[in-house]
C-alpha cells in the first residue's frame, strides 16, 4: 500500500522534528521560559471561566501540540482521512491538538486537572503559567493536581526549568497502574507508531517530568473519589491506568474525557483509533462506555485535546457519535 508507506515516512519525519524539540528543552531552553517571556496581551485569551453548580471552573490552556493526522487516526483509510480533514477545513498533513487543563475551586482548594505538556512535546506548550497569571494566580496557589495518565503532555509542567517542582505546594494524584508501567519499569512502547528514538525520548520525558514529585506522589485507583465533587472513572486502554473524571455539584456535572479522543473530527465524528492507544480494544470499549454515558445523560463534556476551550456535548448518531461544541459564554 503506497499511501501507507508515504504516510509512515511523514510520521517518522515529524516525530524526529518533535524529538529534536525535546532535546532543545532538555538542554535548558525551556518551553515554559519561552512562553512566559511572550506578552499574553498579544494573543487571544487562553482561559475560559464557567460554573459547575457551586464549583468555579476555568479552562487554562497550556498551548498546543500536534503531528501527522495518521498518528491520531491509526485505522482510518487514507482517502477517508484526507476527505474528513478537507471537509473540516483542516490541513491534511498536520492535526493540531489543544492542551485544555481545568482548574476547579471547591472546598477551599484549587485543584488543577492535568498539568499540561510544558516543553516536552514541542515549543508550543508551557502556557499554563501565563494563563494562571492572567486570572490572578500563580503556580504557588495550586493545592492539588490530578492527572488522568502519565503521558508527557499531561505531566510535562510538573518539572520546572531547574529540575524542581513547578507547583511547589501541590499534592499530585496519578493513576497507580501508569506509575507502575511508565515509572517503575522501562516500558515497551513498540505499540506506538513512531520511531524507536522517539519512544525512548517519550519514556524519558515521563520519568524526568515526574522526578521532582516522585517521593510524595499520591497514587489512585481509577474509580476513586479524589475530593468531594471530583470522581475518577476507569478508562484504561490508552494507557494501563488512564482515568477520566466527573466533576459534580448539585444537579450539574462535567465529564472530562482525557485521551479517549484526540480530536473530535477523527475520534468522535469518526470512530478512528489513536495510534498511541496501547490496548486498542480496551480503549475502544472505554470510549464507547463513557461516550454513551455522556450522550444518554446529556452531560457537558470537556475534551482535553479538543479545540479550545474544549467544551460541548456528545450526540449519539446512527453510526456512532457527533461532537456538538458549546456556545461561548462571556
Ligand atoms: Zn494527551
Amino acid at each position: 500500500m503506497t499511501a501507507f508507506t508515504i504516510n509512515r515516512r511523514a510520521v517518522m519525519l515529524s516525530a524526529v522534528v518533535g524529538a529534536s524539540s525535546m532535546i532543545v528543552s532538555a538542554l535548558g531552553t525551556s518551553g515554559i521560559a519561552n512562553a512566559q517571556t511572550k506578552s499574553s496581551a498579544a494573543r487571544n485569551a487562553g482561559h475560559y471561566r464557567f460554573r459547575i453548580g457551586e464549583i468555579s471552573a476555568t479552562v487554562l490552556s497550556d498551548g498546543i501540540i500536534g503531528g501527522p493526522p495518521r498518528i491520531y487516526a491509526s485505522d482510518a483509510p487514507e482517502a477517508d482521512l484526507q476527505e474528513v480533514l478537507r471537509l473540516a477545513f483542516l490541513p491534511t498533513d498536520h492535526l493540531t491538538l489543544n492542551l485544555n487543563t481545568l482548574l476547579i475551586e471547591t472546598g477551599g482548594r484549587r485543584i488543577l486537572i492535568e498539568a499540561g505538556a510544558g516543553g516536552t512535546m514541542g515549543p508550543s506548550g508551557g502556557r499554563i503559567f501565563e494563563n494562571l497569571a492572567a486570572i490572578g494566580l500563580s503556580a504557588d496557589d495550586i493545592d492539588t493536581i490530578v492527572i488522568s495518565h502519565t503521558h508527557p503532555d499531561h505531566v510535562g509542567n510538573l518539572r520546572n526549568a531547574d529540575g524542581g517542582r513547578a507547583f511547589p505546594r501541590a499534592t499530585v494524584f496519578l493513576p497507580k497502574a501508569d506509575w507502575d508501567f511508565f515509572v517503575l519499569t522501562d516500558p515497551d512502547l513498540s505499540y506506538m507508531p513512531v520511531p524507536q528514538e522517539f519512544r525512548l525520548r517519550f519514556a524519558a520525558a515521563i520519568k524526568s517530568s515526574l522526578e521532582p514529585v516522585r517521593n510524595d506522589v499520591e497514587l489512585y485507583e481509577a474509580g476513586a473519589e479524589i475530593v468531594p465533587g471530583l470522581t475518577t472513572i476507569v478508562a484504561s486502554g490508552h494507557t494501563p491506568g488512564m482515568a477520566t473524571f466527573l466533576v459534580h455539584s448539585g444537579n450539574d456535572q462535567l465529564l472530562l474525557t482525557a485521551d479517549l479522543a484526540y480530536h473530535p473530527v477523527v475520534n468522535v465524528d469518526r470512530p478512528w483509533l489513536p495510534g498511541p492507544d496501547r490496548d486498542k480494544e480496551t480503549a475502544l470499549s472505554s470510549r464507547r462506555r463513557i461516550f454513551d454515558m455522556a450522550a444518554a445523560d446529556q452531560i457537558p463534556v470537556l475534551g482535553f485535546h479538543f479545540p479550545f476551550p474544549g467544551l460541548g456535548r456528545m450526540l449519539k448518531t446512527d453510526g456512532g457519535y457527533a461532537w456538538v461544541p458549546a456556545d461561548w459564554q462571556f
